[in-house]
């Protein structure tokens, strides 16, 4: 596994910043840290915990502009959108802060004067977190955790060293004790080490189905706990609506969040074919409207390099091996020169099973559109892929298009909206996508022992 973490320009490909791994004697320091640490934390007051977080929530949104300037450097997001999403975080440490000393009170059980539930830590949990949003993706996984009153180790994409590195500075300066939150670079050696040691008690992954598929068999072995927020290839359903341009506005702009590299984009829209000619019209008019980011520049017209110009490669080729076997490109789909890794936003259509688009996840700016002619294929088409992350119909009916909707195999459906996300709204998928969910009530769920105590 070479090379170490380090920031490579996504737009040149230059590396500028290199890390080492962290070798095992620091990996076994994170450990036994993050146990000692336990023992005081979980006798905290929960009202403890949760001011502490509260800080944690301030200072993201104090730091959000050096924030952001880190993850366009690692990994090119546009500063406005970097911005947003270090301030989403102050929403998610927030959000526990306020609320989860009342979401772990113990909980009666109806019928049983002397019983209840208690909602206990478990101690030590490792995050294996992603490039994607390299500061959400962490907040989603600690927040919660550390209210509750496990320590938690991160082990982040090694693609996004310095990001991780603020997160852990922002812990430390809010008043974190110390192994309550460790940053490590670990190998992935490593995190299947630190799996198997008995002082950690759960492993949360939010990445690849192949990161998800290894790590967790290692937690299967190994009888430990795991939540996995896995890839999707969403459907995004248009049965009708009154103004076609406005619709194929808002799919291209939830398409291209990110540079199309969101678990959760709407990566296959089905359209009913009443529509279909002017909307697929209207996508390709915006995507050739697209031109490269100059670095600095943040309007709507342009986009930003893909994550690594080897991202790009792979996006590449599922978009010629679905040209090859006759899907149209309509426009885009075309690799900028050099090391960058600018790919052109592209429309796809006559997509066919036979495709690896069909059934792959299209991680990056490629739009596929689908004609269906009634609501049943359009169900079937959504649910014919292995993942099932989330989902979104749209319709002037709102009863026609929600009957649609409650027929979609996802985690999370929406109606007449790209997606219902909030600190407060559960996320997480079911299929191939995933266990488990993050954010909201149920976030705060996943690392607990919900302990019986019953009293005779
Ligand atoms: P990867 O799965 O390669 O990386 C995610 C994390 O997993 C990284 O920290 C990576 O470490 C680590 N990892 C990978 N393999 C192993 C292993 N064998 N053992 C231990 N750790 C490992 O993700 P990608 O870079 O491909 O990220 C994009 C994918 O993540 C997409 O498929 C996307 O849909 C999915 N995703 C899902 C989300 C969700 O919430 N459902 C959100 C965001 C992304 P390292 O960097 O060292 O390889």
């Amino acid at each position: 596994q070479t090379p170490p973490y380090q920031v490579t320009d996504p737009a040149t490909g230059e590396v500028t910043e290199t890390f080492p791994y962290a070798t095992d004697a620091e990996v076994e320091q994170a450990l036994s840290a993050a146990t000692e640490a336990f023992a005081a934390w979980k006798r905290r007051p929960v009202a403890e915990r949760a001011a502490i977080v509260k800080r944690v929530a301030e200072l993201f949104t104090e730091r959000a502009a050096d924030l952001a300037a880190l993850i366009t450097k690692e990994m090119g997001k546009r500063p406005a959108q970097a911005q947003g999403e270090a301030e989403f975080c102050t929403a998610i440490f927030d959000y526990y802060a306020d609320n989860g000393p009342a979401l772990l009170a113990d909980r009666p059980l109806p019928g049983h004067d002397a019983a209840r539930v208690e909602y206990l830590p478990v101690g030590a949990v490792l995050g294996v977190m992603p490039w994607n949003y390299p500061y959400y993706q962490v907040a989603r996984f600690a927040a919660p955790a550390l209210v509750v009153g496990n320590t938690v180790i991160v082990k982040h994409a090694e693609n996004c060293p310095t990001s991780a590195l603020a997160i852990a500075q922002i812990m430390k300066d809010a008043g974190v004790p110390e192994g309550v939150y460790t940053n490590i670079f670990a190998t992935h050696e490593q995190v299947a080490d630190m799996i198997a040691d008995p002082r950690l008690r759960g492993v949360s992954l939010t990445g690849s189905e192949r990161a998800g598929t290894v790590v967790a068999a290692q937690a299967g072995r190994n009888l430990k706990k795991v939540v996995l927020e896995l890839g999707g290839s969403d459907p995004y359903i248009i049965l009708d609506t009154p103004d076609v341009e406005d619709a194929a506005e808002t799919a291209w702009g939830t398409r291209m969040e990110n540079v199309g590299q969101a678990c959760n984009s709407n990566k296959r829209m089905i359209v009913m074919d009443s529509v279909y000619d002017d909307f697929v019209a209207a996508l390709v008019k915006r995507a050739a409207s697209m031109t490269p980011r100059p670095a600095g520049d943040d309007s709507d017209d342009t986009y930003s390099p893909m994550v690594s110009r080897k991202a790009a490669e792979n996006l590449l080729a599922q978009v010629q091996d679905a040209v090859s076997k006759g899907a149209t490109l309509h426009v885009g789909g075309t690799l900028g020169g050099g090391n960058g890794a600018y790919f052109a936003p592209a429309v796809l259509t006559g997509v066919t099973p036979d495709m690896r688009a069909y059934k792959e996840e299209l991680f990056g700016p490629v739009a596929v559109v689908y004609k269906v002619s009634s609501d049943d294929e359009a169900v079937n088409l959504a649910n014919v892929v292995d993942f099932g992350l989330g989902g979104a119909v749209w319709s002037a009916d709102e009863d026609r298009a929600t009957r649609v909707a409650e027929q979609l195999e996802v985690g999370m459906a929406n109606v007449n909206t790209p997606a219902g996300e909030g600190a407060d709204l559960p996320f997480g998928g079911t299929k191939r996508s995933g266990f488990g969910r993050e954010l909201g009530p149920l976030g705060i769920d996943e690392f607990v022992n919900k302990r019986l105590f019953y009293v005779q």
